[in-house]
């Protein structure tokens, strides 16, 4: 514990150096508490849910594998491959662990290959609310038991990426009632499809279309104007929620460009940069899911939604009283028509 070699300026014996080099004589030191957490962080991990919803051939596991760089989710982009894709809602989750500088992320993407592909979409928005809907349950069952785990297993989907097809008209009804519903239980965010097909009017034009259609049908997505919770707050999200849904584009293939490696898409016309501002929007969708918002997305789906699911689920068990042996009784009916 000593000091191997005595700093010049003389110190109280009784104060260890702050981090900061704080010499103030009231000083207590609870900054340190920031490198406890952060190691602790980095030690335990943490864990990360994300799903992508959309028509198939929209570009969502391109998408994915191009936000984390590396193939994290089933990659069908042959049209011969896509055929075999079914053509129905049927979802796929596969975990990764991402580690980074020291910090290790365990990250699950839930793809749904054929989110309306029927003729009728009727309630296909179902087998999706019934997944979030089980997460909820899975971590409450953890939560309420007598001796629970230290660190429940998080499997809840921290933030749903919708995929709107680039129409360049307006929301169909199957997009709103999707969002509708999804948004009441988990942070939607809406983003525009392999925007690349759309000219920058065009964008610009679809963009506002879908804005004034999600407030005339009250459809709040992610980050919802509520949830603020400063004004400092506000002004962030405000400056977020003029640009929602993000335009982006996807790629998975890297190019040479002015001896740089980029991830683009290689046209006629020269290469889409995906990861260039002035090219599409996808690097806004990445920093608000992994680095400006990760947290939050986390935070709201704890507090808020995670939070109502148990409030509903507690108060229909206490009908048949809760018994603390066997926690919940069976997984009520109802529980996944919101
Ligand atoms: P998914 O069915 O939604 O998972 O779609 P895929 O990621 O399998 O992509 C389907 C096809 O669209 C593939 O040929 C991709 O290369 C292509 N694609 C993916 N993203 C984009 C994009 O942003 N723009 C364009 N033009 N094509 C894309
Ligand atoms: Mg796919």
């Amino acid at each position: 514990m000593e000091p191997s070699a005595m700093p010049e300026e003389e110190m109280p014996p009784s104060v260890a150096p702050s981090p900061a080099g704080c010499q103030l004589f009231g000083y207590v030191g609870i900054e340190a508490v920031l490198d406890q957490m952060k190691i602790k962080t980095m030690k335990t991990g943490f864990e990360f849910n994300i799903m992508v919803v959309g028509q198939s051939g929209l570009g969502k596991s391109t998408m994915v594998n191009t936000l984390f760089k590396s193939k994290v989710s089933r990659k069908a982009s042959q049209p011969s491959q896509e055929e075999r894709i079914p053509k129905t809602v049927q979802l796929q989750s596969v975990t990764h662990v991402i580690e980074e500088k020291g910090v290790k992320m365990k990250l699950t993407v839930t793809d749904t290959p054929g989110f309306g592909d029927q003729i009728n979409n009727e309630n296909c928005w179902d087998p999706i609310i019934k997944y979030i809907n089980e997460q909820y349950e899975r971590y409450l069952r953890e939560e309420i038991l007598i001796t629970r785990k230290r660190k429940i297993p998080d499997t809840r989907v921290h933030g749903c990426v919708y995929f709107i097809p680039p129409t360049g008209h307006w929301l169909r009804p199957l997009d709103l009632e999707f969002m509708r519903r999804l948004s009441k239980i988990v942070n939607v965010v809406p983003v525009i499809a392999k925007a690349d097909t759309l000219t920058l009017e065009e964008r610009a034009e679809f963009k506002q279309q879908i804005q004034a259609d999600l407030k005339t049908h009250a459809i709040s997505v992610y980050p919802q104007e509520d949830f603020d919770q400063d004004p400092d707050d506000r002004v962030l999200n405000d400056r977020i929620r003029e640009k929602i849904p993000f335009a982006v584009v996807g790629a998975d293939q890297e190019h040479q460009v002015n001896g740089k490696r980029v991830l683009g898409r290689k046209t006629k016309w020269g290469i889409i940069e995906v990861e260039n501002p002035a090219h599409c929007e996808f690097p806004l969708l990445r920093d608000l899911l992994i680095r400006s918002h990760l947290q939050d997305l986390k935070d709201i789906t704890h507090n808020v939604h995670y939070e109502s699911y148990r409030v509903r689920r507690l108060n229909e068990s206490n009908r048949p009283a809760l018994s603390p042996l066997n926690g919940l009784p069976g997984k009520a009916e109802g529980s996944s028509d919101l």
